[in-house]
């Protein structure tokens, strides 16, 4: 039957059912559903093939999603599965982890009426391929003779191996944690993204060749010397992982926990990898505080609901139509339970050993920074203390080179990034011809997906370094 130019008006959005914050919160499995074949040709339907496809400028590796949609409608899934992954290497994580508010959704044409749900047929797409046998078309793919080390398991370092296996180049994936993924399993609570899901892209990309080898630290357990000798070239995609901080009197008493540990702690006991009970941080009972508004403090107020904690509150500085984090998840901690103080910037942890509150301030927001938000002011005399247990700090990463990058002519600009090359004929490489990097240790913490695009595009950089592209 041919389809109603309006569709879009007729059928309304629809997401897969979500499971109410009652039910949700008495486990760390993923809370939504999944689309049957038929909702989601309906839904890709609604897809008004506009001309103008903002929503794939704003995705950052830029999607072919009305294409791909119109697949799915028609229900040619191993089609859209191959075609989805021409520009994305983790399109079930991102469908799963994107603020889609912010990007392909956010850019919708119909956006007014209900965005198209393209976060959630995405996902659907290469789940439901992958149920079904799909495997990406290797069968082009003859081997180049060349090998490159990838440093870090996580987004970027998959989204390069990705490519390099396209390419015919045979990569090796070094990670220090024992499973891939980097935070994508260690640092994103499973009520998100369910470790099962990196499992099977681990099986996907061995599939195509790919070699992981985990548990293992370079510098510590092999020498980076012995990476950059031993193969043509290097990638490097190892992350951010030391945490900012507030600079706050009181941050090293007692019961004050930054974000990442946290987090990790309570990931490494669901998987069974850490089963020592007094490793873990434990909020049952407790009033506990987290300070910062991004998608990670939204993964700590949620594990702490989880926990049992007594209450949750989450306090952060701006208001709330200028948090970092995705609106979606803001949704789900309010419908779980935690208790926002927008507007509240923390000035000290009190306690005497043991932390007992966070004195906070108000604040309203001034001119634009530097940053071009606006940034906050303090409202003078409207100090106040929010009773703690526990306080958690989630105000973002940023990169810690280690000393032996520098020791290979890696260099580091003063905030800790990689320096890379932006532009000319191998962008992402960086002072040290054989090494590239890309991801949040060159451009600073940001998305999953955008490290997923710099690994792709720093792998084709390789590629063409190595005369294969
Ligand atoms: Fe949207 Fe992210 Fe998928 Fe791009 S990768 S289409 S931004 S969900």
């Amino acid at each position: 039957m041919a389809k109603h130019p309006l569709q879009f008006i007729e059928v309304p959005r629809r997401d897969p059912d979500k499971q109410s914050a009652d039910e949700r919160v008495q486990h760390y499995g993923e809370i939504y559903g999944q689309f049957d074949n038929a909702d989601a040709a309906q839904q890709a339907g609604r897809c008004l093939d506009c001309g103008n496809p903002y929503c794939e400028w704003k995705c950052p590796v830029h999607n072919y999603i009305p294409n791909w949609l119109k697949l799915i409608e028609e229900g040619k899934l191993f089609e859209a599965a191959e075609l989805s992954h021409q520009t994305n290497s983790l399109p079930e994580i991102c469908g799963r982890v994107c603020p889609q508010d912010r990007l392909c959704e956010g850019a919708c044409t119909i956006n007014e009426m209900g965005a198209v749900s393209i976060g959630n047929i995405e996902k659907y797409i290469t789940d439901e391929a992958v149920k079904q046998g799909w495997r990406p078309d290797m069968s082009n793919v003859t081997d180049a003779g060349k090998r490159v080390a990838i440093v870090g398991a996580g987004p970027a370092g998959l989204g390069a191996a990705d490519i390099l296996a396209r390419e015919g180049i045979r990569s090796v994936v070094y990670d220090a944690y024992p499973e891939i993924g980097g935070l994508l399993t260690f640092g994103i609570p499973p009520f998100k993204l369910e470790k099962e899901v990196v499992q099977q892209r681990r099986e996907i990309l061995e599939g195509m060749g790919v070699e992981f080898v985990l548990n293992t630290r370079i510098g510590e357990d092999i020498a980076f010397a012995e990476l950059v000798d031993d193969f043509d070239a290097v990638f490097l995609g190892m992350g951010t992982y030391k945490y900012v901080s507030g600079n706050l009197p009181g941050e090293d008493l007692a019961g004050v926990f930054d974000a990442l540990p946290y987090l990790v702690s309570n990931i490494n006991h669901q998987l069974g990898i850490d089963k020592d009970p007094a490793s873990l941080i434990d909020f049952a009972g407790k009033n506990v505080v987290v300070l910062g508004g991004g998608d990670t403090g939204m993964d700590c107020n949620r594990t702490a609901i989880r926990q049992g904690a007594a209450s949750v509150t989450c306090a952060y500085r701006r208001d709330e139509e200028n948090m970092p984090g995705s609106r979606r998840e803001v949704a789900n901690s309010k419908e779980e339970g935690v208790r926002f103080l927008f507007n509240r910037q923390p000035v000290e942890i009190i306690g005497d050993t043991q932390v007992t509150g966070v004195k906070v301030v108000e604040t309203r927001l001034g001119a634009p920074g530097p940053d071009g938000r606006r940034q906050p002011e303090v409202v003078p005399g409207t100090e106040e203390i929010l009773p703690a247990d526990a306080v958690v700090i989630a105000f973002g990463f940023r990169p810690d080179p280690p000393d032996w990058l520098a020791e290979h002519q890696v260099e580091s600009l003063p905030s800790g990034r990689t320096r890379v090359a932006t532009h000319g004929d191998f962008p992402f490489q960086t002072s040290n011809p054989k090494v590239f990097a890309g991801g949040d240790m060159v451009r600073g913490s940001d998305l999953v997906v955008t490290a997923v695009f710099e690994g792709r595009e720093a792998a084709k950089s390789i590629s063409k370094f190595l005369g294969v592209w």
